[in-house]
């Protein structure tokens, strides 16, 4: 037996739990019930972030001045998965780190709207600096959720 399968454990967690997402997380979500991604701003640097952060990473300062988009933002970097994971949509898929607005920062989120049913074409089919554009539910609760995925825009 490979010394590897030797030392091979499985484990299984399955955690309910409530965070307190604060009053900036708070009005990040509240937007998206609305189909908005808010922001702020760095008083100091004018630095911009969409989700908004609480202080700036940079100056160490509070984070001010409210900023509203539609959600519109560029593909920094992305992942194509084709393994199966708890919890995940079924392979191929692609998850990428989304630059919306003027933000300094992106956030991960599902790209869709582009045909997954050629897995081995899918690195050809997005690329980063693609525009993309929130596809928002119809069901929406104030939840990341609230945006099923951001799809390529002209
Ligand atoms: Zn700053």
């Amino acid at each position: 037996m490979p010394e590897s399968e030797s030392y091979k454990k499985e484990y299984s967690w399955n955690l309910d739990f409530a965070v307190n997402l604060g009053d900036v997380h708070r009005r990040f979500f509240e937007g998206l019930e609305e189909k908005q991604m808010v922001g702020n701003e760095c008083p100091e640097c004018g630095n911009v972030f969409i989700p908004p952060q609480p202080h700036c990473d940079e100056c160490l300062v509070e984070t001010t001045g409210w900023r509203e988009t539609d959600g519109h933002g560029v593909i920094d970097s992305y992942v194509v998965t084709y393994f199966k994971f708890r919890n995940m949509p079924d392979p191929p898929y692609v998850t990428a780190a989304i630059r919306v607005g003027e933000s300094e920062t992106s956030m991960l989120h599902f790209v869709g709207g582009i045909d997954y049913d050629d897995g081995e074409e899918l690195m050809e089919k997005v690329e980063t600096g693609m525009d993309v554009a929130p596809v928002w539910s119809d069901d929406r609760d104030g939840s990341i959720e609230d945006i099923e995925y951001f799809e390529p825009v002209e």
